[in-house]
């Protein structure tokens, strides 16, 4: 099954992505993962996306194109993938039309900028294995420390206020437009995002399911 989770940022993908991935034993394809390993190796492409996603702008659509073929190409998507933060524009969505790959079902997780706002102001990552975590919803046992492997829990960047008030201008903006884009294709599922992660991830699951 090929998917893709779309969504504003903090709504959720990066969760449920990893549900169904455990669930459909398929890889979660994050390309915004994908940069920020890129800058945290200090590579050509991490230097370049850094700027945009401090920002919070996206990074340009050839660049990012260029990592997702690059990684669909791996053996472990050919029974399936799902995509978390890919497409973001639709010249991306063209651009993945044009790879001819069949997508199977877009799931898109609703959630009002104001909830986003109070869910990403309040999470926090850990720097070593990128688990997440919530100041209020979910916090680590002990506070700034990794329950999984004991690494420093850090807020990112892009989740300071003001960046976060840019990076959900970009999404109305610039992904948005996707809603339709898919509406279109009749592969669009609607999951309504709830107040506990589980009844969401129920609503995900049926969603892929459908
Ligand atoms: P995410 O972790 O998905 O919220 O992505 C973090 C940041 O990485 C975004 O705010 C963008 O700057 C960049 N990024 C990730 N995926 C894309 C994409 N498909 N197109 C453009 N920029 C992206």
């Amino acid at each position: 099954m090929n998917l893709i989770l779309l969504g504003a940022p903090g709504a959720g993908k990066g969760t449920q992505a990893e549900v169904i991935c455990n669930t459909l034993h398929i890889p979660a394809i994050s390309t915004g993962n994908i940069l920020r390993e890129a800058i945290k190796n200090e590579t050509a492409l991490g230097m370049e996306a850094k700027s945009y996603m401090d920002g919070g702008k996206l990074v340009p659509d050839e660049i990012v194109i260029n990592i997702l073929k690059e990684r669909l190409q791996q053996d472990d998507c050919q029974n399936g993938f799902i995509l978390d933060g890919f497409p973001r524009t639709v010249p991306q969505a063209e651009a993945l039309d044009q790879m001819n790959i069949r997508i199977d079902r877009v799931i898109d997780i609703e959630v009002p900028d104001e909830k986003i706002t109070a869910r990403l102001s309040g999470r926090r990552v850990c720097e070593s294995c990128g688990a997440s975590y919530h100041t209020m919803y979910k916090p680590s046992k002990e506070e700034g420390v990794c329950d999984a492997c004991g690494g420093k829990t850090v807020q990112r960047k892009d989740d300071h206020p003001d960046t976060v008030k840019e990076r959900l201008r970009v999404y109305h903006e610039q992904t948005e437009p996707l809603i339709d884009y898919y509406t279109k294709t009749g592969k669009l599922v609607v999951v309504e995002g709830q107040e506990e992660v589980a009844d969401t991830t129920a609503l995900t699951l049926k969603a892929v399911e459908a």
